[in-house]
């Protein structure tokens, strides 16, 4: 059966911004009659912290966003990534690039920023052993060519593959990897998520293809900025529904502004999801981040 969902990773409170990006993946999925899924992405642990899984979850129960099944949590899923780690083998090669090395090749005259500048890729079986003796390797997916997803709202995401991290140097299992992996054995069809992770998506398409399973289909929505046109952070106010809270802000008051800024409320009219959803069409949904200003705090 289809499915859509949200996938935070639990290293903080969820800002408006996580919110809204919710409540439309609720509302893409419960329109076109998916089921929605909650996934905690919580594989880096040097960022994930006690406490806000539960947190994030209670936040978006809040608001009215319904889950179908327990949430997924990726860091009890271990096995399924060494699997299809196993089957992408033939795909990849060891990596030994620490990140200060990969910024300063990026960084080089003709250096892509935001792409992985290639240094392992063609090590010798001598140079990798030899560079074994000093560092684990981390490994990357062989990317290259171009992948095409299709996009709700962009139309055809197409775009080179990167040599994408799959297991990192610590033996962790990389998101990329984990995601894939994830929404093909949980059903997803439908990933409605941030649009800062558009160019991550032909290299996930890649991967999909590569496991032999189904390319879902996407919704990149427009993140909430600051009036600097800077991604929403604490440092912003009031952005998380505890401290909205503590303005005397609650769920639903929170829950207007999110419609108020995806054009399917008025200013400061009382909604629910279910009233969100009879309005909700995504071909008139606002192109344009959501700017937000006048917090309080
Ligand atoms: N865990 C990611 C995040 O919180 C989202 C990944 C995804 O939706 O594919 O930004």
């Amino acid at each position: 059966m289809s499915a859509g969902r949200y996938a935070p990773s639990p290293t903080g409170e969820l800002h408006l911004g996580n919110l809204r990006t919710a409540v439309l993946a609720w509302l893409f999925a419960r329109s076109t009659g998916r089921r929605f899924l909650l996934r905690f992405e919580d594989l880096d642990a040097s960022r994930v912290r006690p406490g806000y899984a539960e947190q994030q979850a209670d936040d978006l129960a809040a608001l009215g966003i319904t889950f179908d099944g327990e949430p997924v949590v990726q860091s009890a899923r271990q096995e399924r990534y060494a699997e299809a780690l196993a089957a992408l083998l033939p795909y990849t090669f060891e990596c030994f690039c620490t990140r200060r090395e990969i910024a300063e090749a990026v960084s080089a005259p003709h250096g892509m920023p935001g792409r992985y500048p290639g240094t392992c890729r063609d090590l010798t079986d001598a140079e990798r052993a030899a560079r074994r003796r000093v560092r684990e390797p981390a490994i990357r997916l062989r990317g290259g060519g171009s992948e095409a997803a299709t996009d709700l709202l962009h139309g055809m995401i197409t775009g080179e593959v990167d040599d994408v991290v799959l297991r990192r140097n610590d033996g962790g299992t990389a998101y990329q990897l984990a995601v894939v992996v994830d929404d093909a054995d949980s059903g997803i069809d439908q990933v409605v998520r941030g649009d800062d992770l558009l160019d991550a998506t032909p290299a996930q398409a890649r991967i999909a293809r590569l496991l032999g399973v189904p390319v879902p289909s996407y919704a990149h929505v427009p993140l909430a900025l600051n009036a600097d046109g800077v991604r929403l952070a604490k440092r912003d106010g009031a952005v998380t529904l505890s401290a909205l809270a503590r303005h005397g802000l609650g769920a639903a008051e929170v829950l207007t502004m999110i419609a108020v800024s995806l054009d399917l409320a008025a200013p400061g009219e009382p909604v629910t999801l279910a009233e969100l959803l009879t309005r909700f069409d995504p071909a008139r949904l606002p192109p344009e981040p959501w700017i937000v200003t006048g917090l309080p705090g």
